[in-house]
């Protein structure tokens, strides 16, 4: 197990074309072990940035404190999202971040992390059971319990 507290994670600036005023902090990362997602907290200061960019995976965006506008290079749209708003960005989907003079945001994104998937191992050798209970059986009407 890992467990660690924001405050103790280092905030690195986001050093990507167009970045602004962005630091990230790797909260969870293939370092701590994780196969699978990483768990990565994001803070814009006000007139901040993450640039608009698209990728093969999506993202799971949680709101922690603040606001920010999520803008859709492609659609021109744009989204102002705040504390306790979820936003769920597809793959290929173009998505940037920006905040305004008077905002700042931090969120948390889930990605995947760019490792070969691995498959569940079980801690058993044991082959599994199931007996149906009285009440399932009763649930299905008896009639079709003993098939
Ligand atoms: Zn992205």
């Amino acid at each position: 197990m890992y467990h660690i507290n924001r405050e103790a994670v280092e905030a690195e600036i986001v050093r990507e074309p167009g970045a602004k005023q962005a630091t990230h902090r790797k909260l969870i990362d293939t370092k701590h072990g994780a196969d699978r997602f990483v768990l990565t907290e994001f803070e814009i200061e006000p007139g901040g940035s993450t640039p608009p960019h698209h990728h093969d995976w999506e993202h799971e965006i949680y709101v922690l404190k603040g606001s920010m506008t999520l803008v859709t290079p492609g659609e021109e749209t744009s989204l102002r999202v705040t504390e306790g708003d979820v936003v769920f960005i597809p793959r290929n989907e173009p998505h940037g971040f920006v905040t305004s003079h008077q905002q700042r945001c931090r969120f948390i994104v889930v990605a995947p992390a760019e490792r070969p998937p691995v498959r569940s191992v079980f801690l058993s050798s044991d082959p599994y059971e199931y007996t149906k209970s009285a009440e399932y059986q009763e649930a299905l009407g008896g009639s079709h319990a003993d098939e």
